[in-house]
């Protein structure tokens, strides 16, 4: 039971719970990971990182973590064989897929969890949840009977069958999918295990995601089983009968070691936040596998809000910071539903009109190079860019910022995502003229960086960066001093609470 009056309570250890717990923890916030599994999944469930997603991990020093477990792969299948998303040209520093079992995300999570000092606890059931006049009042089921918790703030990552979204009456508009889709890791003998692959026909669709230790994620519409209950199993030799009658071959498929059969639907809540409870991941929008967006996006709302809830919680946070976490990633899990509906049905269209659509949009449509880079931003997450706060806006108000190399002003070089490991605002300062702006008394959460050289396209002269990576202020006024007002009014509006005491430091050019 926890009495602290700054503890956050997350409800799941899903993927998204448990990143934000990670955050959180990094935001030194009395953390608890509230679940009622028994233990760790062992299941795999979702198979890929998006490279927004991997910057995200790399911006707290994961990346290397994720690429050592995960395979990367240059493409992503779209349905048809031969029909792809490309994404060696994306402007990123991992312009790939990286296929990983979701068991494998939880688990690395997880021991990054612990390392910063979150509690969790397994056979822990939220049964109901409340707000009142002193914070939230959870009930809690375990192996010992019932009990109560108390928390500043609580976090809904229970799921698409979300209790806590339930107890708040938040509506979930939407529905299920039509058919289910057989998901099966097993190896295949008869494909290379280098890249993603696809193949459409008039019995279905395969989608294959290769791992690292030579097994692979195999994915199919099947139509002559579209329909069985999703709670019949699935045993190799309905993959093997599926594989023939989707593509006409079995590809040597051996040794299943994990399946399921899966019905997705499509839904998102209303509102993201009622007072001290947020909703985040599959609690907040659910959709079709397609595009594999699912987890990335939770990963991504977990992202954007772990600061702000460490920003609240210090004290330091602007009235309407909380708020925006629905006001920015609300509009995100809309896109996210259209773009995964819209290829679903795409796929799944059976109608001659619809066969022609879909053969038109992939022969004609999807390989020209502008609709690539489109389909890589968008598919990849690299697109998202959140609305201005500040008016005048600069053009890269919102936009993620790419990562790459930067010379400091004392030529030490570093990658951009070191300097935001331990999660703090950054402002990011061009010394190449020689000019210095004046950068004492900025608070503690923001940390100062003076840089020579970027390589890649040139910033602007003064930078503002959000903990998560997305740029809150720019100016593109080469003089320091006349700057300075604009960015002072930046830092005010980003960075304090009008009656907040405010730490000080001085200017810290160091990663
Ligand atoms: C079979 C299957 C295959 C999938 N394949 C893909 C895919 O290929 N690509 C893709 O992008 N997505 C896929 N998904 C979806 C993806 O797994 C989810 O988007 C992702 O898991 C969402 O993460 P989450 O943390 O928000 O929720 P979840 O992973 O659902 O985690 C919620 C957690 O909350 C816990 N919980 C629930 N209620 C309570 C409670 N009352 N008290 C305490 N704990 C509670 C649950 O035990 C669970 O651990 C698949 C899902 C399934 C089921």
């Amino acid at each position: 039971m926890s009495s602290r009056p700054d503890t956050v309570v997350v409800v799941g250890a899903g993927p998204t719970g448990l990143a934000l717990a990670c955050e959180l923890g990094l935001a030194g916030l009395h953390t608890r990971v509230l679940e009622r599994r028994e233990a760790p999944r062992r299941d795999s469930r979702a198979i890929c990182l998006h490279a927004r997603s991997v910057e995200m991990l790399d911006l707290r020093g994961l990346g290397e973590r994720f690429l050592e477990a995960g395979l990367p792969v240059p493409s992503f299948p779209l349905g048809p064989k031969g029909a792809v998303i490309d994404f060696r040209r994306l402007d990123s520093d991992f312009p790939f897929i990286l296929d990983i079992p979701q068991s494998q995300i939880e688990s690395i999570l997880l021991t990054r969890a612990q390392e910063l000092g979150v509690e969790i606890q397994w056979s822990a059931e939220v049964v109901d949840v409340a707000e009142d006049d002193a914070g939230v009042r959870l009930r809690v089921e375990g192996p010992a009977g019932a009990g109560e918790e108390r928390a500043a703030y609580v976090v809904a990552c229970d799921g698409l069958r979300s209790l806590v979204r339930e107890r708040l009456n938040v509506p979930f508009p939407g529905a299920p999918n039509p058919g289910s889709v057989t998901l099966a890791d097993v190896y295949l003998d008869g494909l290379p295990m280098t890249d993603a692959h696809g193949e459409l026909s008039e019995g279905g669709m395969l989608l294959v995601f290769p791992f690292r230790d030579g097994s692979c994620r195999v994915v199919l519409y099947d139509y002559a089983r579209a329909s069985v209950p999703v709670t019949e199993p699935v045993g190799l030799d309905e993959v093997r009968e599926g594989l023939v009658r989707v593509t006409g071959s079995d590809f040597g498929v051996r040794d299943l070691y994990w399946s399921s059969r899966y019905r997705s639907e499509s839904r998102q809540a209303t509102r993201y936040r009622v007072g001290r409870i947020f909703l985040a991941g599959d609690a907040a929008h659910t959709h079709s596998p397609a595009g594999a967006q699912g987890l990335n996006a939770g990963f991504q709302d977990a992202m954007n809000l772990g600061w702000k809830l460490g920003a609240a919680v210090a004290g330091w946070a602007p009235d309407w910071l909380l708020d925006s976490y629905h006001t920015e990633r609300h509009p995100v899990g809309e896109q996210v539903l259209r773009l995964t509906g819209m290829q679903f049905r795409l796929n799944t269209a059976r109608n001659r009109r619809g066969r022609l659509r879909r053969r038109a949009a992939y022969r004609l449509v999807t390989p020209l190079p502008p609709v690539q880079a489109w389909m890589a931003r968008r598919y990849s997450g690299v697109s998202v860019a959140y609305p201005p706060t500040i008016s005048p806006s600069h053009r890269l108000t919102g936009t993620r910022l790419p990562g790459g190399r930067l010379t400091l002003a004392d030529g030490t070089a570093v990658r951009v995502s070191e300097l935001f490991h331990d999660a703090r605002f950054v402002l990011l300062e061009s010394a190449r003229d020689g000019k210095r702006a004046d950068l004492a008394d900025l608070p503690d959460h923001v940390r100062a960086v003076s840089y020579v050289r970027r390589d890649g396209r040139a910033w602007p002269p003064s930078l503002l960066v959000r903990p998560d990576g997305y740029a809150a202020w720019a100016s593109d006024e080469p003089d320091p001093g006349r700057r300075a007002p604009a960015l002072r009014e930046a830092l005010r509006t980003w960075c304090s609470r009008a009656d907040a005491a405010r730490s000080t430091r001085s200017a810290d050019t160091s990663p």
